[in-house]
């Protein structure tokens, strides 16, 4: 029996039911035998069985007062998968599917994803059941305050730095931040996607949806296209979706459509900056749903259906897991898409992938298309460490570098490992021999 299938069969046994995680990691360990093959090391020092087993699991109970004056109980989750290249890094996510198999895979992935960046990163990822949706800033405060309180034991800004996801942005990372203070005494970065005004970036909210449209910029240069004058399908109307939509304007590509977990609206008119700023608001400020966009710009809203039936030339998924499956890849070729870029974390399904490779479409995974958020991040960190900011040029100067990084590294490593173009195996690949051999220099540990 392989390696790589063997370790796939203990996960199976010893992780019963993590379905997401399973399908993560099958995702990256089977893309890795050419790697295998040239490095007998990584097997002799156990490299995939350490990879899958997260240094540390920490669950707990969040208890919090709602406004009629009842406690509420959620469980509160951070994943320490590994700290071989820096200190554990990755989002917090807060909406109701969170558990253990979706945050174990979004854990590992960051593995890569981070090592992709070439920052000293290591991967973590955390969260809660906890629906901000619907909730009163009081309460969104409570939950937060209650969920640092005892999170606060295991972070650190040199230890564990968390940052946003899906259901966690500057609003939640604010009350994160202030009972971290109230309760450390101490002003240090310990989260990141802060407000601008105490210790954020600039170019932190923009970035994940920059560096997708910069990853997509890249992989059609190598084919000598570009985005200009494309219609794009955008899916989510999130933090990721907004920048998305915002860099695609500056390139001057078209985006025509937006979602949320309720619908999606096509404006075949393009969704232009002042129609992206009533999205903003819409979304950050009123919490509304999209569907009000359709009613504001007499558009068509398509109720609990999502994007990927709109013609296009490129596809970003920028909402969440497998919302794109192989009959959605299929009717995406089609209509002619050319190029996907990941914005969400795995929002394609293996088969969906598999239909975009065997088309030819330029497939640009997540932990590289995305990798842009937790890059700035990371810069976000070094500024908090040195007590500077810099300006929006500089900050957005070197993601552009590292979504270029990213990129070539990715391209040449599909190319060693015998399947040029292929950019599930050179991400997977780069982003793994990085981590892999960093274990091997640190020792048994
Ligand atoms: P967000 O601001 O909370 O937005 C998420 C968007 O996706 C919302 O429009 C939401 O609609 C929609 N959505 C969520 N669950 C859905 C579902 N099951 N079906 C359909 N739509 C759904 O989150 P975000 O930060 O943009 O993150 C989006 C994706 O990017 C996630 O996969 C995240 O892990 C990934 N990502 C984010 C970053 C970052 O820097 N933020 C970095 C790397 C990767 P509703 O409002 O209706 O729920």
């Amino acid at each position: 029996m392989s390696y790589v299938k063997r370790v796939l069969e203990d996960l199976d046994r010893r992780s019963p039911g993590e379905r997401e995680f399973h399908q993560a990691v099958r995702e990256v360990f089977s893309t890795l035998e050419p790697v295998l093959n040239e490095h007998p090391e990584y097997q002799e020092a156990a490299v995939l069985e350490r990879m899958v087993e997260p240094d540390r699991t920490i669950l707990f109970r969040v208890t919090w007062v709602d406004d009629t004056g009842h406690p509420r109980v959620n469980r509160g989750y951070r994943i320490q998968h590994t700290n071989t290249l820096g200190p554990y890094k990755g989002g917090l996510r807060f909406h109701p599917t969170v558990n253990l198999s979706i945050l174990k895979f979004l854990a590992f992935e960051q593995t890569f994803k981070n090592a992709l960046t070439t920052l000293p990163l290591g991967a973590g990822k955390g969260g809660s059941d906890f629906d901000p949706k619907g909730k009163s800033d009081g309460e969104v405060m409570r939950f937060c305050q209650s969920f640092m309180t005892e999170l606060m034991r295991h972070i650190g800004a040199d230890t564990d730095v968390p940052a946003g996801d899906i259901g966690v942005g500057a609003r939640e990372i604010g009350y994160l931040y202030g009972q971290y203070k109230r309760m450390a005494n101490e002003a240090t970065g310990i989260l990141t996607g802060k407000r601008l005004g105490w210790g954020g970036s600039l170019i932190r909210p923009e970035a994940t949806g920059f560096g997708a449209v910069y990853f997509a910029r890249e992989m059609l240069a190598t084919a000598d296209k570009s985005l200009e004058g494309k219609e794009c399908v955008v899916s989510g109307s999130g933090n990721v979706a907004q920048f998305t939509c915002r860099k695609l304007l500056e390139l001057g590509a078209k985006p025509v459509t937006l979602s949320d977990s309720s619908g999606t609206i096509y404006d075949p008119e393009g969704i232009d900056e002042r129609k992206l700023n009533f999205v903003m608001d819409l979304k950050n400020i009123r919490r509304g749903r999209i569907q009000k966009y359709a009613m504001e710009f007499d558009c068509e809203y398509r109720q609990n259906e999502s994007p990927w039936s709109v013609p296009c030339f490129a596809a970003f998924p920028s909402a969440t897991q497998n919302e794109i499956d192989a009959d959605a890849a299929r009717q995406l070729v089609h209509n002619g898409c050319e190029v996907v870029s990941e914005g969400a974390n795995m929002p394609c399904t293996p088969d969906a992938v598999d239909v975009f490779q065997e088309a030819g479409v330029l497939y640009g995974p997540g932990k590289a298309a995305n990798a842009g958020g937790v890059a700035v991040s990371g810069l976000e960190m070094s500024q908090n460490a040195m007590r500077i900011n810099w300006t929006y040029e500089e900050v957005d100067a070197r993601l552009d570098q590292i979504m270029r990084t990213i990129h070539a590294d990715a391209r040449e490593a599909a190319e060693r490992y015998g399947d040029p173009g292929n950019y599930v195996l050179g991400a997977n690949a780069a982003g793994f021999t990085r981590v892999a051999d960093a274990l091997i220099d640190q020792g048994v540990v």
